[in-house]
């Protein structure tokens, strides 16, 4: 049996409520392994869980996907006793890569106090047998190339090198639930995916404008569901042209129509809202960023968010576009995104660029007969 260890991060400050996010990320490491047709066990020691299975190797890269996790090593055990544990470092040393030119640290820790060598006497002596036997140079500092940590039990000897990372966050479905308005481009799926990050179970809602983009939205709710251990993601398919549709005659009729697209987003909000109340969820997540196109103006957000009954949560508001792209690609829904796109029906030939509050009030109380 192999055996793979996790660690977690800031769930471990959340004092007496640790225990529940603890319990929530094993049982979301546990629906990984069987969506991904793996056999495993998950145990937690102290800060720490184990996840104990045959295939360790391929249980890696789906694990990397956990969110809670901040990172994985495959460990290696060892009886309490020197020799076996230094015979293990050395193994784990080898497969590490460690050689002339390259350097390591070890880090030895002591859950078990019962174990006659201090830490610092281990750190020494299995440290010495690494240097003499792969020619690797000893470096104390962050810099080292490798670190081996050793970690006695009361039971047997840890002994793992390389960390892989983890997503980080919060355990998915550990803070309640957000609608996240998914549309084809780049930033709605990357807005969604960092509140999974942060532990929010997402509702996709999706208001179809084409086939082509809800084909994209669709792929991106899927490419999410691959991180959603924990939580599925089930998009809702709204038509686009029902709800817009008599907006569009009513704003022709008011000579009106260069305010088409701040409606389509408040319509857009307030459908959100009504989803979000029959879900019991507590808010609505978009990918809107602060000066993008016209409708994201600071002046057209604050419109279009007035009078919505939910929290509007914009995680990447701040963002520039490059750093989206960047997440965008890690996250793998860029390619998706940047399909050969169409653009929407609706958009009329010119838009208000400067909208000004009154003529918006105005304007929401002609049409609330037609708004969702
Ligand atoms: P994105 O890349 O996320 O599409 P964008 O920069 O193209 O965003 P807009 O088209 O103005 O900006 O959309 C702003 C936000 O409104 C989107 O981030 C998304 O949350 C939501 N949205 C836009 N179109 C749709 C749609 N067809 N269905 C659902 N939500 C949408
Ligand atoms: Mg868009």
């Amino acid at each position: 049996m192999g055996l793979i260890l996790v660690r977690y991060g800031e769930i471990g400050l959340k004092g007496r409520n640790r225990n529940v996010f603890v319990r929530r990320l094993r049982l979301n490491i546990k629906d990984c392994l069987k969506r991904n047709h793996l056999a495993g066990e998950v145990s937690v020691h102290g800060q720490r869980l184990y996840v104990e299975t045959d295939a360790v190797e391929a249980a890696l890269p789906h694990l990397q996907r956990v969110f809670g996790i901040v990172s994985l090593s495959p460990v290696r055990s060892a009886p309490l006793d020197m020799e076996a544990i230094t015979a293990e470092a050395l193994a784990v040393a080898r497969s590490a890569g460690l050689g002339p030119g390259r350097t390591f640290r070890m880090e030895a820790r002591r859950a078990y106090k019962g174990f006659p060598l201090t830490s610092p006497q281990i750190n020494a002596q299995v440290g010495e047998a690494v240097r003499v036997a792969t020619g690797a140079g000893v470096d104390l500092s962050d810099a080292a190339d490798v670190t081996i940590g050793v970690e006695i039990r009361r039971e047997e000897a840890l002994i793992f090198a390389a960390a892989h990372p983890g997503p980080g966050g919060l355990p998915l479905n550990s803070q309640g639930r957000v609608v996240a308005l998914i549309s084809g481009g780049i930033d709605s799926p990357v807005a969604a995916w960092v509140m999974m990050k942060r532990g929010c179970g997402v509702a996709p809602l999706h208001f179809t404008q084409s086939e082509v983009e809800t084909a994209k939205a669709l792929e991106n709710c899927q490419v999410l569901d691959r991180y959603a251990y924990g939580w599925r993601i089930k998009p809702l398919v709204v038509s686009h042209h029902e709800v817009m549709a008599p907006i569009v005659e009513r704003l022709h009729d008011l000579r009106a129509e260069r305010w088409t697209c701040l409606f389509c987003k408040h319509a857009m909000l307030r459908r959100a809202a009504r989803l979000a109340e029959e879900i019991g969820a507590h808010a609505i997540v978009t990918g809107e960023n602060v000066g993008q196109v016209a409708s994201q103006t600071l002046p057209s957000l604050e419109m279009i968010s007035l009078g919505i009954a939910k929290p509007i949560l914009r995680p990447l508001i701040g963002y520039d576009k490059v750093d989206i792209m960047a997440l965008a690609r890690a996250i793998g829904t860029f390619d998706v995104s940047t399909r050969e796109s169409q653009g929407c029906p609706f958009l009329p030939p010119s838009v208000v660029t400067r909208p000004a509050m009154d003529k918006w009030l105005e304007l929401r109380e002609q049409l609330a007969d037609v708004l969702p």
